[in-house]
């Protein structure tokens, strides 16, 4: 297959501002080229992608980001810049499509969802998050009813937030297992990674670890300065140890040494990346019961699920975290979110989609 993915609009990859989205793009484009397949990224300047992913043709857009819906109303109405990044990618994409199979959308955005009802050319969607807009909820609906199978969620309780969507198709998530090492330290810190914005709770970590008397080792983004150091301030001096943006490998050198992964999330994460790259290196995470890390920990076994928003919960789980086998928890990965098990999902998928359109 000759596959075009559009990247997110929200900075270029490896910036980091794109979330989980820009591991998830390189991990899928690991697992398609090792199947055999031909991709084209489409991608905001200055993207970068793993350096394994030569093979794929990267084409560079200049334009203005979206804003993230996260942090809009949910009742906001789409907003388009002029000298639009998004709009540019999708002439972009449009351009190329005539040798290729299917575009395949990674941007949570209004305008390349609509545009699958107004060209011939198939056009599937990796929703990346849960409902954060009303207006495009609604555009999904009114195109799911023309085009079923042209839309993918990474996690059951995901795809829950669009409960007009029968059938779901869930893909999961893909994880480069080479990229990450495998370590003992079962007497390590507390760590906490992820964007530092609101919907990522890092506030209730940091409870955790000044109860404990600890530090808690922060890595991701500092995306609302404004909230950063408000937690920072509520908190004594020197409880959060900032650790800064990561590259992959560089970021799992370090979370590897962390006896336990702390995650927060307040909304419906879609599937939460860090939670599996953590298992990854074989460090247990304990999470809130809801979103995607609820239905990727195994309770007890890769770690705990606590009730949500029970930071007094989370702390007792922090107590006993030396009973979980850090062994189980990279062979979950292994078994379940490897890039090759993600990559023949989304082809499986994909075929279904072109069936559609033939
Ligand atoms: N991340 C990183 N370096 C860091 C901190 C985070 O590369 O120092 C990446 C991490 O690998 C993950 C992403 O940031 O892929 C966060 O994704 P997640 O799905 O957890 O949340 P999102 O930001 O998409 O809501």
């Amino acid at each position: 297959m000759r596959i075009v993915l559009i990247s997110t609009p929200l900075g270029f990859l490896g910036s980091g501002k794109g979330g989980g989205v820009e591991l998830t793009l390189n991990s899928l484009v690991s697992g398609l080229l090792s199947l055999g397949h031909s991709v084209d990224v489409i991608a905001p300047r200055n993207s970068k992608l793993h350096k394994s992913n030569e093979k794929a043709k990267v084409h560079f857009v200049e334009g203005k980001d979206q804003i993230s819906w996260q942090h809009q109303n949910y009742n906001s109405p789409v907003t388009i810049p002029d000298n639009s990044l998004l709009a540019g990618m999708l002439e972009k994409a449009i351009d190329i499509a005539k040798q290729s199979d299917v575009l395949l959308n990674m941007s949570y955005d209004w305008l390349p969802i609509w545009m699958t009802l107004n060209v011939e050319i198939p056009i599937a969607h990796i929703i990346s998050m849960g409902s954060e807009s009303s207006v495009i909820r609604n555009l999904i609906s009114k195109v799911y009813a023309k085009h079923p199978n042209n839309f993918a969620f990474h996690s059951k309780i995901q795809a829950d937030d669009y409960p007009f969507i029968k059938k779901p198709i869930i893909i999961g998530n893909g994880f480069k297992l080479n990229n990450y090492t495998f370590q003992e330290s079962v007497k390590g810190p507390l760590g906490w990674v992820g964007r530092v914005a609101p919907e990522k709770g890092l506030e209730d970590a940091v409870y955790v670890a000044n109860e404990l008397g600890e530090q808690l080792k922060v890595w991701g983004v500092k995306e609302d300065e404004t909230y950063a150091s408000k937690i920072e301030k509520s908190f004594p001096s020197g409880t959060i140890d900032w650790m800064g943006f990561l590259s992959t490998n560089e970021l799992q050198k370090e979370l590897g040494k962390c006896r336990v992964l702390l995650n927060t999330p307040k909304w419906n994460e879609a599937y939460g990346n860090v939670v599996v790259e953590a298992l990854a290196c074989g460090v247990p995470v304990i999470a809130y019961k809801r979103g995607g890390p609820s239905e990727i920990i195994q309770h007890g076994k890769t770690g705990y699920l606590a009730e949500p928003d029970d930071k007094k919960n989370m702390l007792s789980y922090v107590e006993i975290i030396e009973k979980i086998k850090r062994k189980k928890c990279r062979e979950w990965v292994e078994k379940n979110a490897s890039t090759d098990i993600f990559a023949n999902k989304v082809v499986n998928w994909l075929n279904k989609v072109m069936q559609d359109y033939k």
